[in-house]
């Protein structure tokens, strides 16, 4: 029994291992997404920008979210236009992250951050979902909170006009069908929405 360290089974283990992969790549895109979003409005080397704008590229499979491309020729009048935005800037928050055993997919990865721009309150704002491209991970598909009813699909008890239910918006990438995500495999909480709506979604659902 070589392998049964502690007492989790090893597929069990292979899951952690896979989750905590996962958990690091997406603050390594939360690090790489604000530094992006630093150089669109405080970079004025035009290079410097492009550099980490490619960077933040590798990240994403077939689509491109986070800062937009600037021109190569901004006047110094419109750069400095765009550097007061700096200051409604910040990193992601990242609330917690689901595995689905997707049926075409196979093992994906749906990660709850905030917004990058600045407010008093810290809620859920963007899902990335992360999937294996046969060797590598990327973020597949970008949905966002429902505005409406918060992500949590109900206006009043009514199901939602806005976004028929489904709670999120899709954004960029793959689209998916929110309700047959598959068979949820793991939860794994980083820190709670400050809303108590989403409290309640971050506290219940359960592998
Ligand atoms: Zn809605």
């Amino acid at each position: 029994m070589g392998w049964a360290l502690g007492e989790r089974p090893l597929a069990e283990r292979m899951r952690l291992r896979d989750m905590e992969d996962i958990i690091a790549f997406m603050q390594a895109f939360v690090a790489k997404e604000y530094e992006a979003y630093r150089a669109l409005y405080a970079e004025r080397e035009y290079a410097v920008f492009a550099q980490r704008r490619r960077e933040l590229d590798q990240f994403f499979f077939w689509f491109r979210g986070g800062p937009p491309y600037r021109s190569p020729d901004q006047s110094d009048e419109e750069f400095d236009a765009a550097k007061a935005a700096l200051n409604n800037i910040r990193p992601r928050t990242l609330f917690q992250i689901k595995q689905y055993e997707h049926p075409v997919l196979g093992n994906l990865y749906r990660s709850y951050t905030s917004d990058t721009l600045s407010t008093d309150a810290t809620n859920y704002f963007a899902n990335f979902f992360v999937a294996y491209d046969g060797t590598d991970r990327r973020i597949v598909a970008e949905y966002l909170v429902c505005l409406i009813c918060q992500g949590s699909g109900e206006v009043d008890e009514d199901i939602c006009p806005e976004c028929n239910g489904e709670g999120w918006e899709h954004f960029g990438g793959i689209e998916l069908d929110l309700e047959n995500l598959g068979p949820l495999i793991a939860v794994r909480r980083l820190q709670p929405p400050d809303s108590h709506a989403q409290r309640m979604d971050y506290v219940l659902e359960q592998a």
